[in-house]
């Protein structure tokens, strides 16, 4: 597909996608891309709360640097964002990592120590883990006995830190998945669902006893989607920011398409589909709607459809968390950033969950002479942070980081980023409560939910999750007109 507008002719059916962020944005384009594969024009709006779409992917493009907002790049291995991007044109725009970020680091008594390759240590991880000065002996050798901890398949959810302190012991969790999963998910391991942020491991206990003989069958990822290194490292990224993805699928869609400052405060069934309510404008009646909103703000907006639903909704929660994105002379840090970053585990307690060396990872980020770092803050284990003031949050970034990279000056420049409520925290027994949303939506043919709250948070997941929304939509809608015309050829008859 070539990079040209896409065009709808008729206002035939009218979906109206709600929230302007890559889900809904994705959501949007592919229902108009299969529109004009298959000839079947469609109406499509996007109502977006904000002065701006893109949700909390934001890139800012300023004194030289190019500091990410929100996310900084995506999972290549999960193939739906750049299949996306290599659609709308964006397929020379893809960088992949830099060679020097292919490891990251942990903090360890306030020093960098080299993190394992892979998600988790399975026989071939070993080895480097015994050479690492990560663990102790003991809780290496705790670690080397997962295989002959007996497996408990009968358990239903349970933490991924019960889960990870039971297998591998405590040093594994604390030293090593504790900080991984507090940097993915910005959560508290204690209550997250280990079935839904480590599906994988707890496949290879259920079929083989033991994570370590899973992945003696199928390799280290066990299943998972394979995170190679080399050729682009495992992250990719735009040369121009994360933002040029959402811009160009904003730009790709139809003028006036998507309508921003149009927060929506409720919705209602009609006899044919949806009302939507916005705060002061009419409201607007669609065929199809797709939710692509954090589940709290679903929920808000579903309370008159369907009580169950939004208290479904409700049930999914939300953690909040700070972008500080700092630069400094290159020569002013005495530590050679020789990696993509660090996580800082819960027991280092630092304020910080972990720092990207944003201008190593990838190119282009920063001038050669100065070094752009991103620092993440908050989550479940530190609520307050979007309440901290700019100043407060640079010195406390700023703070963090001096001692461990050996950082001799202030910033150069500093930008600050909050996303209240961003991220879903995948709490014990998160699959149920999906099931239970999807099963109370399912009642509404003509409404799809998708966004982060359900399938994954990544940027391909999210991309995923609004396709088969509209795929979803797309098949409704085209039953139904194929029933209608049905109807009318058998009255001409
Ligand atoms: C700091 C941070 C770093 C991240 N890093 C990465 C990363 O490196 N890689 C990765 O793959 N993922 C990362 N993620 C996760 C990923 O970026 C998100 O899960 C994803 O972008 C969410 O997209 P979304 O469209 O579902 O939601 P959002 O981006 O939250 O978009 C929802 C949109 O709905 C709008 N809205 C809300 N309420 C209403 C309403 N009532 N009416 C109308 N509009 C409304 C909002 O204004 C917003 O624009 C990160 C997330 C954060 C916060």
């Amino acid at each position: 597909m070539n990079n040209k507008p896409l065009r709808f002719g008729r206002t035939l059916p009218r979906i109206i996608v709600i929230g302007a962020g890559i889900t809904g944005l994705s959501a949007a384009h592919r229902l108009l891309e299969l529109g004009v594969e298959h000839g079947f024009p469609l109406d499509v709006t996007v109502l977006e709360g904000k002065d701006r779409a893109g949700g909390v992917i934001s890139t800012r493009e300023s004194d030289g640097f190019i500091a990410e907002e929100g996310p900084d790049s995506f999972l290549r291995a999960k193939p739906e964002a750049i299949g996306l991007s290599k659609r709308v044109g964006l397929g020379p725009a893809i960088i992949g990592m830099n060679k020097e970020a292919e490891r990251t680091f942990v903090l360890k008594g306030g020093r960098l120590v080299p993190f394992p390759s892979g998600l988790f240590p399975g026989p071939a991880r070993i080895g480097e883990l015994f050479g690492s000065p990560i663990l102790s002996i003991g809780g290496k050798i705790r670690m080397s006995l997962e295989a002959f901890i007996p497996g408990n398949a009968s358990l239903g959810d349970e933490s991924a830190a019960s889960f990870m302190r039971r297998r591998f012991g405590r040093e594994v969790y604390e030293r090593l998945a504790q900080p991984l999963l507090a940097g993915i998910y910005a959560g508290d391991p204690e209550t997250l669902s280990v079935r839904t942020v480590l599906p994988h491991l707890v496949k290879m206990e259920e079929e083989y006893g033991s994570v370590t003989r899973g992945m003696r069958k199928n390799g280290a990822s066990g299943g998972a989607p394979r995170v190679e290194k080399g050729d682009g490292g495992r992250f990719a990224a735009f040369d121009r920011g994360m933002e040029t993805l959402v811009n160009t699928l904003h730009t790709r869609l139809p003028d006036g398409a998507v309508r921003l400052r149009s927060k929506v405060k409720r919705i209602d069934a009609t006899r044919d589909g949806f009302r939507v309510y916005l705060g002061g404008d009419r409201p607007i009646d669609g065929d199809a709607v797709i939710l692509a909103l954090p589940a709290p703000e679903a929920s808000l907006v579903t309370g008159s459809l369907d009580l169950e639903l939004s208290l479904g909704l409700s049930r999914i929660k939300y953690v909040s968390n700070t972008v500080i994105n700092l630069a400094y002379r290159r020569n002013e840090i005495a530590h050679p950033l020789d990696g993509s970053g660090f996580l800082a585990p819960l027991s280092e307690r630092l304020p910080v969950l972990s720092c990207t060396f944003s201008s190593v990872k990838f190119r282009g980020r920063s001038s050669d002479d100065t070094a752009l770092l991103r620092v993440v803050a908050g989550g479940a284990q530190n609520p307050g942070i979007c309440g901290e003031d700019d100043g407060r949050l640079v010195e406390m970034a700023h703070g963090a980081l001096s001692p461990i990279l050996g950082i001799k000056s202030a910033p150069l420049f500093s930008r600050i980023s909050r996303n209240p409520e961003s991220t879903p925290h995948y709490a014990v027994g998160h699959g149920g409560i999906v099931a239970g949303i999807m099963e109370r939506a399912g009642r509404f043919p003509s409404l799809r939910l998708a966004g982060n709250a359900y399938g994954g948070a990544g940027i391909p997941d999210c991309v995923r999750s609004g396709e088969e929304a509209a795929l979803g939509i797309f098949r409704y809608l085209a039953c139904r007109e194929a029933r209608d015309e049905g109807y009318k050829s058998r009255g001409r008859a």
